[in-house]
């Protein structure tokens, strides 16, 4: 019989005594009395579970020494003061990663949400009469004059911007939209409930694959309120499909006295034909077909913050403007600070591409990304040593977001194959880093794309492996 449960427990150091440790009276001067004490608690409070948890003839080997504690206590400190939300490495290629935060943000735009972060703003005052204005009065023009609409207004998302949009001119009626779009939708994110919340009513037509404008119109009666077009972005379905173009729904609209919603999904406001970069539809050109309503996101193809924006006649953006769920929805100062921003630059629309982070990186061209992909694999070379091989291939980017699905933009790929310890824990300890790394992984591989990476990322990628190679030897 060796040491007991119980004599184990009575080892353990009580707040009080720890508290007056040396080391542990200068935390005291770094930290306030209570988180210190509360931290000691903790630490004390996992030991005694992890004893209370542990089989007898295993409670040898516990730590129960003063450094033991003072390690515990201290990293419990430093990791309860850390960022949960980290600025991350974005090394998969994918501009537009969803879970990494989507397009990253211009300088300017950065500048403007310190400016009117630190301090306060004109957010919703009229400098001219020093009465209350409208947050929506800072990006109102700017997007009527890039995108021809007659009126404007912004919301917190896309998706709120259809919820608005539906709310306001179709609450209680029926909605008709095709049903190819709306499953296509229905994916990843459960946009049709979020429009249902609106208090529409979706009225599915056509098949999965095809649907015409005979479907359309067979589907309107005197419930009807509004007709939807959601613009196929996540994927497309290809061959053999029909789908009832703008133009034709618009047409159709007109004639039975029906509003046309166009829930655009990723906005562009350049002619990306111009740039060799897709095809997707300008929200310009989508303004000129007459469409009443239209609505797209702030961060993907747009390159800014989180947004909904809306788009269309003046009549409707009154309308939504006076909507009681413009309130819960509305866009905070940040993002409308980023976003006011991010439209000045596409003014002149040479500037968009060179200052926007998304443009810059999405119109890199193939010879840069070469040169990245060398220094990048060099850099790695030297650090891997004999852990692993380290080669470049020739490879595709993609937009990401759900937006240009079919676009693929070649690059240059570093791929490294570990020798030593597995590919999935190269990668989650790539993860794991300050700051944290996500690469693709394919196979036993680990894929890097330099078309996402910053200046200063390069080196935070080899120390990562150095730190991790460390490890494995
Ligand atoms: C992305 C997308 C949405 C949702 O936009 P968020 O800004 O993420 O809320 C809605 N509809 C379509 C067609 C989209 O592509």
């Amino acid at each position: 019989m060796s040491v007991t449960r119980q004599e184990v427990l009575r080892k353990i150091p009580s707040v009080d005594q720890i508290l007056l440790w040396p080391r542990v009276q200068e935390l005291n001067k770094e930290y306030s009395h209570s988180f210190l004490v509360k931290a000691i608690r903790e630490t004390l409070n996992q030991l005694r579970e992890e004893i209370i948890g542990r089989d007898e003839r295993e409670l040898e080997g516990i730590r129960l020494d003063n450094d033991f504690f003072l390690d515990e206590i201290e990293s419990r400190l430093v990791s309860q003061k850390q960022p949960s939300l980290k600025a991350a490495i974005n090394a998969t290629g994918i501009v537009l990663h969803t879970n990494l935060g989507r397009a990253p943000l211009s300088g300017e735009a950065l500048e403007q949400i310190l400016n009117v972060g630190k301090g306060y703003s004109t957010l919703e005052i009229d400098v001219r009469t020093g009465e209350r204005g409208s947050r929506y009065q800072h990006v109102e023009s700017l997007l009527c004059q890039l995108t021809g609409a007659e009126g404007a207004m912004v919301v917190n998302n896309n998706a709120a911007a259809v919820l608005l949009a539906l709310g306001t001119l179709a609450k209680g009626k029926e909605v008709i939209i095709s049903r190819g779009q709306l499953v296509e939708i229905g994916g990843s994110f459960r946009v049709p409930e979020v429009m249902e919340q609106s208090g529409a009513k979706l009225v599915e037509v056509g098949a999965t694959n095809k649907t015409y404008l005979q479907d359309y119109e067979r589907a309107i009666n005197d419930q009807t309120g509004l007709l939807l077009l959601v613009h196929t972005s996540n994927y497309r379905i290809l061959g053999f499909t029909a789908e009832v173009e703008l133009p034709e729904l618009v047409e159709l609209g007109k004639k039975h006295n029906l509003p046309v919603l166009d829930d655009l999904g990723s906005g562009v406001l350049l002619d990306l034909g111009e740039f060799n970069l897709g095809d997707e539809p300008t929200v310009a050109n989508r303004i000129k077909t007459g469409v009443d309503v239209v609505t797209f996101s702030g961060d993907k193809l747009l390159g800014g913050p989180q947004a909904g924006i809306i788009v269309g006649k003046a009549q409707y953006i009154q309308a939504m403007k006076k909507h009681p769920l413009t309130r819960a929805l509305r866009i905070d100062k940040f993002s409308l600070a980023a976003l006011e921003a991010t439209l000045r630059a596409y003014l002149e629309p040479e500037k968009a591409l060179k200052e926007l982070p998304l443009w810059q990186m999405l119109s890199l061209p193939l010879p840069e990304l070469e040169k990245k992909a060398k220094k990048l694999a060099q850099g790695l070379r030297k650090v891997v040593g004999s852990l692993g091989t380290v080669t470049i291939e020739k490879g595709f980017s993609k937009a990401g977001g759900g937006s240009l699905p079919l676009q693929e933009f070649p690059t240059c790929l570093v791929i490294f194959g570990p020798e030593e310890g597995k590919v999935e824990d190269w990668a989650a300890k790539l993860r794991r880093n300050n700051p944290p790394i996500f690469t693709r992984i394919s196979k036993d591989k680990i894929i890097l794309d330099p078309r996402t990476l910053g200046k200063n990322d390069y080196s935070a990628i080899y120390q990562a492996f150095k730190t991790f190679g460390g490890e494995q030897k």
